[in-house]
Parts: C-alpha cells; sequence; structure tokens
C-alpha cells in the first residue's frame, strides 16, 4: 500500500515543492509522483517541522495512523485501551484496583503487581488495557501533546455523591477528545446510594440511560463488593465490538510514552503503550528526542516478555534517556534510522514543534481564521463567579454564532480558573473567559506556557462584547 509525495504534501496542506526540498537536503530524491509506504510518510510527518500548528500535526499523524491506511486483510482486532475519570473520592483508584483483582487469572496470580502506568486484564479470553493513572488530568496533558490513547472513558460516579464539579469536567474532556464514555455509578452498596438520581443528573450532560431511551451505556458498581463489575467489563468489550478497534500486528511498532523515569539500576525505562505493529526485544525504537534498542521488556505484572502486540502495555530498558510522557515511539529497522529519527526530532522536529504548537488560538486571530476558513467552532470555556453568571455568559456567548462560525462553549463551571480548565483549553485549542474569577498560581503559569489565551472581565456585556468583535475582525489590540 503506497501513497505519493503529492498526495502526503496535501494532507500535510504543505505546497509538495516544500516537502521535496526537505527531503532532498537529507539527500533523498522524490518527485510528485514518487510512491513511498505508510510508514515512510509517517516517519515524514513526524520527521519534518513543515508541520505548523498542533492541529495540523496531530491531523496528519492521526491520519497517517489511522487504520484505513493499513491493508484490510492485515488488521487484527485489538483490545480497548481504557482510562477511569471521574470526581475525587468517587471510587476511581478503588474500580482500578477491584478490576485489577477480580481479573488475574489463576495462571497470571503469581506475577506480583507493577505499577507502570496502565495494566491489562482477562474478560471472557478477551484483553482490556486500563490506564491506570485515574483522572482527567493525566487524560488531557497527553492530549496536549497532541497524543491520542484512549478509546473508552469509564466515568465514575458515586451513587451517593451524584454528578459534582469534577464529573463534569471528566465529561466535558471525553467529549472534547471524542472518546466513548461509559458511566459506572459506583458505592451501590452505600444506604443512601440514589442510582435513579444520578442517571437524573446525568440527563442535563446528554448522557442518558438507554432505560431512558438514550445510548449511554450505565453500569451500576461496587468497588468495595465487588457488584457490578463483571458487567461492567462486558459493556467495555461490547462498546470495543462497537467500534470494531483494529490494528496491524504485523509492521514495525508505533506506540505512546505512558510513563517514564531513570531507574538506579536499569536506567531509562519507560512505560511503552504499544498502538500498532509488534514491539520485541532487540527492536531499535525512538522515542521523542531518545532513542536505543529495547534491550529487555516487561509486562504489568513484571514478568519478561519478548514481544508485545497493539493495546500493550509494556515497560522498555535500553533508550539512551527518559523521553516525555505522550511522545510517540516508533521502531525502526536499524540503529541509525532510530538515531537519525531521534537526532531529527531534536534538531529540526521537536523544538520548532513544541514552540510552534504552543501557538494556541487567541481572540486576536479568530477572524483571521474565519476568513481564511480554517474555523468553524470557536470553542470557549466559561468560569464564573456564580452560576447565575455562567448561564448568563454561556447563553449570551452561544447568541453569536452566525453562518460561519459557531460558537461552542466546551465547559463552564463556578470558581477559580484551574489547571484543569488551562489543559483542557490547550487540547482542545479553546479560550478561557473568566467572569469575576481570577486563574490560580499553577493555572496562571500554565497558561503562560501553553500560550493558552486567558481573557477576564468584570463586565458581562465586555466579554460578549469581545467575543462579538472578534468574530467581525473589529477587536482592537491589546497592548
Ligand atoms: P478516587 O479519589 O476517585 O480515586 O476515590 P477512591 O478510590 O480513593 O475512593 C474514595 C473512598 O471511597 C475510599 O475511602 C474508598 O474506600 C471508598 N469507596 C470506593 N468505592 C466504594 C464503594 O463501592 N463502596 C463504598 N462503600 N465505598 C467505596
Amino acid at each position: 500500500d503506497t501513497l505519493t509525495i503529492g498526495e502526503l504534501a496535501k494532507m500535510m496542506k504543505r505546497p509538495a515543492s516544500d516537502l521535496i526540498k526537505k527531503l532532498f537536503a537529507k539527500g533523498e530524491m522524490y518527485t510528485m509522483n514518487s510512491e513511498i509506504s505508510y510508514e515512510k510518510a509517517e516517519e515524514i510527518a513526524l520527521e519534518y517541522d513543515i508541520l505548523c500548528t498542533r492541529e495540523e500535526k496531530v491531523d496528519v499523524i492521526e491520519e497517517l495512523l489511522r487504520e484505513e491506511n493499513e491493508n484490510p486483510e492485515d488488521m487484527v482486532s485489538r483490545p480497548p485501551v481504557v482510562v477511569v475519570m471521574g470526581h475525587v473520592d468517587h471510587g476511581k483508584t478503588s474500580l482500578l484496583d477491584a478490576i485489577r483483582k477480580t481479573s488475574v487469572t489463576s495462571r497470571e496470580a503469581g506475577g506480583i503487581t507493577q505499577h507502570i502506568g496502565a495494566y491489562q486484564v482477562k474478560a471472557h479470553d478477551r484483553l482490556i488495557t486500563f490506564l491506570d493513572t485515574p483522572g482527567h488530568e493525566a487524560f488531557t496533558a497527553m492530549r496536549m501533546r497532541g497524543a491520542e490513547a484512549t478509546d473508552i472513558a469509564v466515568l465514575v460516579v458515586a451513587a451517593d455523591d451524584g454528578v459534582m464539579p469534577q464529573t463534569i469536567e471528566a465529561i466535558n474532556h471525553a467529549k472534547a477528545a471524542n472518546v466513548e464514555i461509559i458511566v459506572a455509578i459506583n458505592k451501590i452498596d452505600k444506604p443512601d446510594a440514589n442510582i435513579d438520581r444520578v442517571k437524573q443528573e446525568l440527563m442535563q450532560y446528554e448522557l442518558v440511560a438507554e432505560d431512558w431511551g438514550g445510548s449511554t451505556i450505565i453500569c451500576p458498581i461496587s468497588a468495595k463488593t465487588h457488584e457490578g463489575i463483571d458487567n461492567l467489563l462486558d459493556m467495555i468489550l461490547l462498546t470495543a465490538d462497537v467500534k470494531e478497534l483494529k490494528a496491524n500486528p504485523n509492521r514495525n511498532a508505533r506506540g505512546l510514552v505512558i510513563e517514564a523515569q531513570l531507574d538506579k539500576g536499569k536506567g531509562p525505562v519507560a512505560t511503552i503503550l504499544v498502538q500498532k505493529g509488534t514491539l520485541h526485544v532487540g527492536d531499535y525504537v525512538a522515542a521523542g528526542a531518545c532513542s536505543g534498542k529495547v534491550r529487555a521488556m516487561l509486562n504489568d505484572r513484571g514478568m519478561r516478555v519478548k514481544e508485545a502486540k497493539p493495546s500493550t502495555p509494556v515497560e522498555i530498558q535500553g533508550l539512551n534517556a527518559v523521553p516525555n510522557a505522550g511522545e510517540i515511539m516508533v521502531a525502526m529497522d536499524t540503529d541509525k534510522e532510530a538515531k537519525d529519527f531521534a537526532a531529527t526530532f531534536i534538531s529540526e522536529g521537536k523544538n520548532k514543534l513544541i514552540e510552534e504548537t504552543k501557538a494556541k488560538l487567541s481572540l486576536d486571530d479568530v477572524f483571521g481564521q474565519i476568513k481564511a476558513g480554517e474555523m468553524k467552532e470557536l470553542p470557549i470555556i466559561v468560569k464564573a463567579d456564580v452560576q447565575g453568571s455562567v448561564e448568563a455568559v454561556k447563553q449570551s456567548l452561544s447568541k453569536l454564532s452566525n453562518d460561519e462560525v459557531q460558537v461552542k462553549v466546551i465547559h463552564s463551571g463556578v470558581g477559580t480558573i484551574s489547571e484543569s480548565d488551562v489543559a483542557l483549553a490547550s487540547a482542545s485549542n479553546a479560550i478561557i473567559i473568566g467572569f469575576n474569577v481570577r486563574p490560580d498560581a499553577t493555572a496562571k503559569s500554565t497558561a503562560e506556557h501553553e500560550q493558552v489565551d486567558l481573557r477576564l472581565y468584570k463586565v458581562i456585556y465586555q466579554a460578549i462584547d469581545d467575543v462579538e468583535r472578534a468574530l467581525n475582525g473589529m477587536l482592537a489590540p491589546v497592548y
């Protein structure tokens, strides 16, 4: 299966001549019509700093990582990758522990539990991969780097507490990432558990239970008594079936760094979630600016393994340095290619990419983008001191939508602008509007670092006015 340089350039929204020049500078000769493999295209897209914005980078990489590019005959179904989200104390950690305990088969029971950032369990002889870091912060931090790791989000809501601010946040983070949400109503063993009340509350967020005429899978569970957990796993598998998750296991591995650190004895170790292909001991790999040869691989039970197939998390040893979480890992045919990849990433791609991907949307360039036809939706996060103001700002903003662009409030809430709000804005390229609230210290520094446009107002009409002016190209620049 191949594509031409011309087609790749189109995908990258760059003139083919740029691409050809870049490749020529590297000593590789191509013309518009040269046929290259999808793997080669992926390398080119990853290596070069031809991609300007984060969106473009994600688009192209996703386009290339997408499985349609593979021969359908090579595609084999792969386990779903699941993340657990929800309000603090609603039972995310307990659920992850309960799932791990209930589903470790006797054969594997001897293994020592290793916390490598992800684990796999077996249900009906099928595997499910769980990312072991609960909470949407980790999830959104990955997205901020342009990495899409998960297929399904399990939203944990305590039956005695109901929908809380971080529940709403989690819903909005999952929706912004286009991830399928399965609701787990937890703590049903508690006397004051009220499942119907939670279902009722969830309806406000377009999560309507199937038995109430909606399409959201809602599973009552208890992470304490383990009631309902088997059913939850079944529902995850069902959702995976609907999504027809597949990958080609017979190619060089591609994956994501889930977490990484320097181990005193082993040197740099990184947990890799293999997304496609198979990773083997002995493979030459690059992860961002790091490279090396996979010296040893451990699975989530601390056992040595020789290979890892799609959706499998493994801890690898052998990299020359510690990569960042969220970085893409690629396996190459030779040591030189892996080193080159890492070097290119450092010299050409990485810094620029990081700088450029940080150039986030600002209200000031909204008009230009609309005119260039690059913007159909203006995502906004609204935070205010009281619920009344949140609703007022939301409604007025939505009314600003016109034929060219839809103003979309992707998240809103009462209270200080938090780091999580900024992370969501960064990952979704949204603007934050604060009304009578301020960012906390970490939110402020993250916003600066990620170049998120964060605007604070004391009068509602001024906020609305600014957005309206931005949409019409009338916004006076701020000096
Ligand atoms: P997290 O902050 O979402 O990770 O929540 P935790 O898993 O730490 O749970 C918070 C508290 O709720 C802990 O004291 C748990 O023991 C308790 N808890 C979690 N799940 C259940 C449950 O199903 N039933 C009951 N009764 N308590 C639970």
